[in-house]
């Protein structure tokens, strides 16, 4: 069974302009080829044809990127007032909330998205991103700390810190929500007066692109915002090891995070880690089922299940499992697959064939499990890489599906007897991520002691993953280094400078 229907949507004259135009690096505020001269080509992962080519940029370009990020970050931008880089913010915002559609169009052909998450959970999260880091710009500052006045002449001691922005920033960005994942990180590091070198995930560049050009459009100063296009392993990595720059701000895997830890240790930059995750969904008997089930499908399967704070194993009391998991996978089972251009599509197709590899291997490790198959199993004849929304029943911790990040549609539901929160709690931490998840109860008194002992960055009750720029986000344990959004979220991009005078 394919899941391209026979008229596919075409995108809009603006989009195809834009996806054939030549997509250079973005180098102190020109647009110039890598010294390679190399290009990759990127493809639509709903129909594996090609939609653009972009520069693939190396060492030597991100060399170049870093010498325009240190001019620029002592140039017109360190002088300006805080209250014109937040207008510039704010412009920036006002950009891309005019290009939605563009933007829109962009995300679901490079990474497959459906439409309606693009541009009402992506781009317009990128936006609302941008506008509440454009306020804090204004709102950055020190202390003034009473200390004893010890050996001042005339007894007396001033002592205040000054907020001043980290330096050079390195942002790295993975491909499964390509645009917040880049604004999440250039919209607190502009606001606190930084200049970055963005290298974006390889094979979803577009947005990315997008950005660099409307931060020329709005008067963004050359240098601040640079883009090099290319491979983890190539640019990427000459970007996580080099001495010229000040922060790495990190989104991907795990594994890869572990890299870029051991690469920034040469100048001991600073570096935050937004990684992994196998986030629990726990449900008590006395849950609003009717409140669970579209929870929970959406915790599952929003962006086919590559999302890092996917509700991936759902912990379900006895009493209600049966109601759950077929309720669940009723919906799972209506979902309508296709390309993300279509307006009815509410999955689409996963990022790439090798994904589709990876996440059928563990698909079929479960099915050589105990666990049942309560729906899904199977990878959709192409062309692309479409895979049915998958729920495997009475799951242990003990299995391989239920202990790695799958990052693809895949839900792991297992049976808990009574209601011991110590022992829920003791399996929901039995992973090495500590990301998010989501507890269910009428009783706040259950639902709050629950949270309690969750370790996560962030648990939500009655919901799952709430997400919104002012609320920090980031994981514990493997999942991560440090907080994106919220005041956290600026203070990376800061350092204290403590001035004592002594009168
Ligand atoms: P990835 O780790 O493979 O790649 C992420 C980025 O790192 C890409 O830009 C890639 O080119 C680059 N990279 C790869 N090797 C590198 C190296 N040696 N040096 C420097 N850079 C290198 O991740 P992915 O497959 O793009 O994304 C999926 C992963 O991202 C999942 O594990 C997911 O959970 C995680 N993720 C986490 C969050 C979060 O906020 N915690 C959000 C989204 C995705």
């Amino acid at each position: 069974m394919s899941a391209l229907p026979e008229d596919i949507i075409t995108p809009a004259q603006e989009t195809q302009d834009f996806l054939d135009q030549k997509h250079q690096l973005l180098i102190g505020g020109e647009w110039v080829d890598p010294i390679s001269g190399e290009t990759s080509t990127i493809e639509d992962p709903a129909t594996e044809t090609f939609i653009a080519e972009v520069a693939c940029g190396g060492a030597d370009d991100i060399d170049r990127a870093v010498v325009a990020a240190r001019k620029a970050l002592k140039g017109e931008w360190s002088t300006m007032t805080t209250h014109e880089r937040s207008r510039l913010i704010w412009k920036l915002a006002d950009a891309l909330e005019t290009r939605l559609n563009l933007c829109t169009e962009l995300e679901v052909l490079d990474n497959g998205m459906p439409r309606p998450i693009a541009m009402y959970s992506i781009v317009a999260a990128g936006v609302n991103y941008l506008r509440y880091y454009a306020g804090w710009a204004t709102k950055i500052h020190g202390q003034t700390i009473p200390v004893s006045p010890g050996g001042a002449p005339n007894g007396g001691t001033l002592t205040y810190t000054q907020r001043e922005p980290i330096g050079v920033v390195g942002a790295i960005t993975p491909w499964n929500a390509p645009l917040p994942m880049v604004i999440l990180k250039l919209a607190p590091a502009l606001a606190a007066g930084c200049t970055m070198i963005l290298k974006p995930a390889e094979i979803t560049p577009l947005s990315a692109l997008l950005i660099g050009h409307l931060t020329k459009e709005v008067g963004i100063p050359d240098g601040v915002f640079n883009i090099v296009t290319g491979h983890g392993s190539d640019a990427g990595a000459a970007l996580a090891e080099h001495d010229g720059v000040d922060k790495i701000a990190f989104t991907g895997s795990t594994e890869v995070g572990k890299i870029i830890l051991k690469a920034a240790a040469g100048n001991l930059k600073k570096v935050t880690l937004e990684l992994g995750g196998k986030s629990p969904v726990v449900v008590f008997p006395d849950a609003d089922i009717d409140r669970v089930i579209p929870g929970a499908a959406r915790a599952a399967f929003f962006l086919q299940g590559q999302n890092c704070m996917a509700g991936t194993r759902m912990f379900v009391h006895d009493d209600v499992y049966e109601e759950v998991i077929n309720g669940v996978a009723s919906m799972a089972n209506a979902f309508n697959i296709g390309p993300g251009l279509n307006p009815d599509t509410e999955i689409g197709p996963l990022i790439s064939s090798d994904q589709v590899e990876t996440v059928m291997g563990y698909i079929e490790a479960g099915k050589a499990t105990n666990a049942d198959l309560v729906c899904g199993g199977d990878a959709l004849t192409g062309p692309g890489h479409f895979v049915q929304p998958t729920i495997f029943g009475q799951t242990t911790m003990d299995m391989k599906i239920a202990k790695e990040e799958i990052f693809g549609p895949v839900l792991c539901v297992q049976k808990f007897a009574d209601s011991d929160l110590d022992s829920i709690a003791e399996q929901c931490n039995s992973t090495i991520y500590g990301l998010s998840g989501s507890v269910w109860s009428q009783d706040i008194s259950v639902a709050h002691q629950m949270v309690n002992k969750i370790d996560s960055g962030q648990v939500a009750i009655n919901c799952h993953a709430a997400v919104d720029p002012a609320i920090p986000f980031g994981g514990n344990r493997q999942s991560g280094w440090g907080r994106e959004m919220g005041l956290e979220g600026l203070d990376s991009y800061l350092k204290t400078k403590s001035t004592t005078v002594m009168f």
